[in-house]
């Protein structure tokens, strides 16, 4: 992992007033100088400004899957070119599916970006975080603005230059993402492009793209087949092709309003915690902007924990609440609902707390990565201090408890038409169920047919015969959805669903 030099102040001083003699001095700097000229060199080879293609891609992203790490999958197809003398992009990307077509369009160049989503027909809010992700995805028709991107940086920003049978040039560029661009000296094309960023749940996340053949047919080269992966993963396949047509970015640029100016990035919200008291037994957590809501069992001897949405931060300040509560008490179990970042992101804080983990066996190696990813550029608890993972599984229905409560764990799986890992939380003596994210009840809207998932809900309420009277719901605390909601109201949901 790399960080910014420190120079120490004398030297900071002695590179001041002897400027001259400094490209000889500071072996930093003479790698920074060659490895810009490597890159103007790079983009002298790729195909001229006035380029413009068209292509296939298959693409590929994560989604909230059934199981960790599934990829919902569309082919797409467009175009691009080359716009601003080389320094900006047009993209016009359509999305095939079921027969229909959702066309797309991006426009960046030195002054502005605009983004027409697909299917829609004018240019949403785009943030300049937005531009920045633009710019960096872009590797993937080109790899010339990540590389001007590069030349454009200050030399602070610049890291190390690697020389051998391949170059590798290391940068930190917005949003704190570090790039790594490794060039072919031979030919002087890219193979690579990795943008490392952070991930509050995944820690460090790669996306490499791989440049893997190039077109010489014209004057100038063009990559003609390019893959990305995350995590080994394919996220996009695209196979390009030069044209002789100009592409017609005024698909964009004449629907961008007079006055468009991209927005600041919205301001990252600190987490708030709040307690709840059911009864002397069961406490709700409520985390903000999360809109999660975690459970915390107080047993005799213990505290058990289900629920840490999104980030170890999350994990921490459950943790904190749990201790203001319960100070004399070990905080022994943690368990999640399913595996979605909502309920599972937190783990890393209670790993770090000696907590242990209870989990179906189809989640363990899922648990396993989270636990060891790295965090170097936001360094969590477990990152600056690891301890060991202690996991504790279960495959079928558990109890949990005293003379005093007990907790059932209900594993109802592909019933739930979400995920395959589906728990619910059952309390006998209070006819109370704890689940994560079934229900779709609106607060101001009559009660309508239950969905797939409410109905899955139900069946495995009746598969375990169970009586209850209130269901209350992980996600999403905000003012429009119930989150605590009467037996007889999913019941009545479900007789409402057409015969
Ligand atoms: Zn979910």
């Amino acid at each position: 992992m790399f960080r910014s030099r420190s120079l120490p102040t004398a030297l900071v001083l002695l590179l001041c007033c002897s400027y001259v003699a400094r490209a000889s001095a500071d072996p930093h700097h003479a790698s920074y100088l060659k490895a810009k000229q490597l890159v103007e060199h790079t983009i002298a080879t790729l195909a001229s400004t006035n380029g413009s293609f068209v292509y296939t891609r298959e693409r590929h992203r994560f989604y909230h899957s059934p199981k960790p790490w599934q990829t919902i999958d569309r082919q797409m197809r467009g175009r691009f070119m080359l716009v601003d003398a080389g320094s900006g992009l047009f993209v016009a990307d359509t999305m095939l599916l079921h027969d229909k077509k959702f066309p797309s369009y991006q426009y960046l160049d030195r002054k502005t970006f605009a983004d027409i989503d697909y299917g829609d027909t004018t240019a949403g809010a785009s943030t300049t975080d937005d531009r920045d992700d633009f710019l960096y995805q872009s590797s993937i028709f080109t790899p010339r603005l990540v590389l001007q991107d590069f030349l454009r940086s200050a030399e602070s920003r610049f890291f190390k230059f690697v020389s051998g049978k391949t170059a590798s040039i290391l940068y930190v560029a917005a949003g704190d993402r570090h790039i790594t661009i490794v060039i072919d000296p031979a030919t002087s094309l890219v193979s690579t492009i990795d943008v490392m960023y952070a991930d509050d749940m995944l820690g460090d996340v790669v996306r490499r793209v791989e440049y893997l053949l190039y077109d010489s047919s014209g004057r100038s080269r063009y990559p003609s087949h390019v893959e990305e992966r995350t995590f080994g993963i394919l996220m996009n396949d695209l196979r390009i092709k030069r044209e002789t047509i100009r592409a017609d970015s005024t698909l964009i640029v004449a629907r961008i309003p007079t006055g468009y100016n991209l927005a600041p990035p919205a301001a990252k919200a600190k987490p708030v915690i709040t307690s709840t008291r059911y009864n002397e037994h069961i406490y709700f957590f409520e985390l903000q902007p999360a809109a999660t809501r975690v459970l915390l069992v107080n047993f005799k001897d213990y505290l058990l924990i289900a629920e840490a949405p999104l980030s170890a931060e999350n994990g921490e300040l459950i943790l904190t609440k749990a201790h203001e509560l319960f100070p004399k008490k070990q905080i022994k179990y943690f368990l999640f609902g399913h595996h979605h970042p909502w309920y599972l992101g937190g783990v890393r804080a209670l790993v770090h707390a000696g907590v242990t983990i209870l989990s179906q066996p189809q989640d363990t190696n899922y648990i396993r990565q989270l636990v060891t990813f790295t965090h170097h550029l936001h360094p969590d608890l477990l990152e600056k201090e690891p301890r060991a993972l202690r996991l504790q599984t279960f495959d079928s229905t558990i109890e949990i408890g005293d003379d005093k409560v007990l907790m059932q764990i209900l594993p109802i799986g592909a019933m739930s038409q979400h995920t395959d890992d589906y728990l619910m939380y059952y309390f006998p003596k209070y006819k109370l169920l704890f689940e994560d994210d079934l229900i779709g009840i609106s607060k101001d809207k009559p009660l309508r047919a239950a969905s797939i998932r409410q109905k899955g809900l139900y069946d495995g309420i009746k598969m375990y015969g169970l009586d209850v009277d209130t269901i209350v719901q992980s996600w999403p605390v905000d003012t429009t959805s119930e989150t605590i909601v009467p037996f007889a109201n999913l019941e009545e949901s479900v007789r409402l669903i057409k015969k």
